[in-house]
């Protein structure tokens, strides 16, 4: 597991210990957590595990307001009748 790298402007994805054996490449390489090194086929695991969990925890927040929004609808109308 390594972190993945994109050269700038081109589609060559290197994990870091191919970026350091082919290396130095020149150029400009951009982390690309989601990509797969074009060499040896390694993913950046704890990236996508980071962005697998950011995704789960707005998932759960977007559930949790929408449940905060019908029980206050519910309040209103079980209210409604006696008012
Ligand atoms: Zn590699």
């Amino acid at each position: 597991m390594a972190k993945i790298y994109q050269l700038d402007g081109s589609t060559l994805y290197l994990c870091e210990p191919c970026l350091n054996d082919l290396g130095p490449i020149p150029g400009k390489w951009e982390e690309t957590p989601l990509e797969t090194c074009s060499v040896c086929g390694d993913v950046d695991l704890q990236s996508r595990e980071e962005i697998d969990r950011y995704h789960y925890e707005s998932d759960q927040r977007m559930w949790e307001d929408h449940i905060g929004c019908e029980s206050a609808i519910d309040e209103r109308y079980m209210d409604w009748p006696n008012s």
